[in-house]
């Protein structure tokens, strides 16, 4: 079993079922908390526009290989091909299209909870399926927080992200005034990184001192496109249909009064990300932020013997589609050798 739907999820599919060993893959269900949490069932790519660091992809016209490769019942869900290279959904429908191609079969549906402490291990469904198996990989990734303001969402893709390195390349961000909110190493790290392709940085913290580490809170204070807007948090994202992000309304935190308007074309939250591990119910060991715990270095093992992590549900560092392709491959070789050393074929 591979609960999740991501690149990881559909990496360790392709690998598993090419391998013969009849993966079924629980890829989330449809639902209305789903949409809201931004975990529908194609992951986190699903919810962007252009991926231009995934590699294979080089810009280009795809129409007529995405007509030809993917099923023609989702092919007509989808948006049209903007031409350009690939899109965050074409890419994972490609990615699911090729599982399915090798016999993976696909369950739309959510684990709402798991038994690891009998073998065969033990999945429970939103939808009442019960399932049993004798290896899982979980990779249910994480999702970005945001403030949870609606401009954030009228503007999702349009200028406000939650990823510098996946977006800050972008000619829309090249150049202009951007936002970046958060006062952890992340938005250390974000503010730095865009600072690469930004005209400036404006780097808004809720408190008068960063809760970052010193040697990367001192690298943005002395970084000369980085101004830091402390005491003062957003309370809107400002923009329209025309040009997306046009900058932020801020309010002072100590006086609630005080209204400050920036002119910015891009919106970057940077305040953490919640892995999805809460259906695991402490059966797995985490880390101090709810990540699961890889228990061997370079191994996708887990504090269970033949439960597997992948993606970004065990990685908090590196966060991307390849890196999370990678680990799905890892986990689909690392269940394959383990059933095969327990004589489970
Ligand atoms: C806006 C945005 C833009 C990005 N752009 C890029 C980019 O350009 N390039 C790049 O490399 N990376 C990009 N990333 C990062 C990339 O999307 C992630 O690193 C990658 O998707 C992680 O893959 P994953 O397989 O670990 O899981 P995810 O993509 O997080 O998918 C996991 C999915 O599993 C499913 N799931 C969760 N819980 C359950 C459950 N209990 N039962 C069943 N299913 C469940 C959900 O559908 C969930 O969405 C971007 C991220 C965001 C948010």
């Amino acid at each position: 079993m591979i609960i999740g739907s991501g690149p990881a999820a559909w990496a360790a599919a392709i690998y598993a079922s090419r391998a013969n060993l009849h993966p079924l893959v629980i890829e989330g269900a449809i639902t209305e908390e789903n949409r809201c949490k931004g975990t529908l069932p194609l992951g986190q790519l699903a919810l962007t526009t252009e991926v231009e660091n995934y590699p294979g992809y080089a810009a280009g016209k795809l129409d007529a290989y995405l007509d030809s490769a993917i099923d023609g019942d989702r092919r007509k869900y989808m948006p049209p091909h903007a031409g350009h290279g690939i899109s965050g959904p074409e890419l994972m429908e490609l990615m699911r299209q090729q599982a399915v191609n090798f016999g993976t079969e696909v369950l739309t549906d959510d684990v709402t909870e798991v038994n690891f402490r009998r073998h065969p291990f033990e999945l429970h469904c939103l939808g009442g399926r019960r399932i049993e198996s004798h290896s899982v990989i979980v990779a249910t990734g994480a999702r970005a927080n945001y403030l949870g303001l609606p401009s954030e969402d009228t503007f999702k893709n349009r200028g406000v992200s939650a990823c510098a390195v996946c977006d800050g390349a972008l000619p829309r961000f090249r150049n202009k005034p951007l936002v970046v909110i958060g006062g952890g190493d992340s938005a250390m790290e974000e503010a730095t990184y865009l600072s690469k392709f930004a005209s400036t940085v404006h780097l808004v913290h809720r408190r008068e001192a960063f809760r970052a580490s010193k040697i990367m809170a001192d690298r943005v204070l002395a970084n000369p496109k980085i101004q830091v807007k402390w005491n003062s948090e957003v309370d809107e994202v400002l923009g329209n249909d025309q040009h997306g992000v046009t900058g932020v309304r801020l309010r002072n935190t100590k006086d609630q009064a005080k209204h400050e308007e920036l002119s910015a074309s891009g919106y970057f939250a940077a305040i953490g990300h919640t892995p999805n591990t809460d259906f695991l119910q402490g059966q797995l060991e985490l880390t101090d932020k709810r990540y699961i715990k890889w228990t061997t270095a370079a191994r996708t093992y887990t504090s269970i013997e033949g439960v597997f992590a992948a993606g970004d549900v065990a990685d908090d560092y590196y966060r991307q589609a390849i890196t999370a392709a990678g680990s799905g491959c890892m986990a689909a070789l690392d269940a394959e050798r383990w059933l095969a050393a327990k004589g489970f074929h």
